[in-house]
């Protein structure tokens, strides 16, 4: 049987992942790759989206990231990260406000700087993939 990977997720705030996995799927700027022991060593930036790992006991673990890059060594994977949270660590009700703020500000702000756009976008997209994360329960 292939070897375990070591799998870490860290933010400028706390260690949010340090574990084994099976295998590791990550969602990469240029889209999601999945990370096996013995994987030839490179590195990307991340985009908004779901770690999605096996861990040793066949189990399947799914981590919220935003912002970042990621590692990838032959054994051993890291991911820096904006931030990020466990499923089962995601608050919806936080998450759904963060999303009707995101989509108010995008409604009202439309004759406002771009930068104020960008920033609510990047803002919804954050709330979305974060209820569709917690939602997978
Ligand atoms: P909010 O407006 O609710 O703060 P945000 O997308 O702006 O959302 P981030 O800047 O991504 O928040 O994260 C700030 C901190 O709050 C991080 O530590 C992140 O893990 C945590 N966090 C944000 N939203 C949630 C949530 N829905 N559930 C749990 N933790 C959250």
């Amino acid at each position: 049987m292939a070897e375990n990977i070591r799998l870490e997720v860290v933010t400028p705030e706390k260690q949010v992942v340090n574990d084994r996995a099976q295998i590791v799927m990550v969602p990469g700027s240029l889209g999601e790759f999945g990370v096996l022991s013995g994987h030839t060593p490179f590195m990307t930036s991340l985009k908004t989206g779901a770690i999605h790992y096996r861990d040793q006991d066949g189990k399947d673990q799914y981590v919220f990231v935003s912002g970042g890059f990621t590692e990838a060594l032959p054994d051993k994977v890291t991911v820096l990260a904006e931030s990020a949270e466990k499923m089962e660590d995601i608050d919806p009700e936080r998450a759904k406000a963060a999303m009707e703020r995101a989509e108010k500000r995008l409604a009202q702000d439309r004759a406002k700087e771009q930068v104020d756009n960008d920033r609510a976008k990047a803002a919804l997209e954050r709330a979305v993939v974060r209820i569709r994360i917690a939602g997978s329960q």
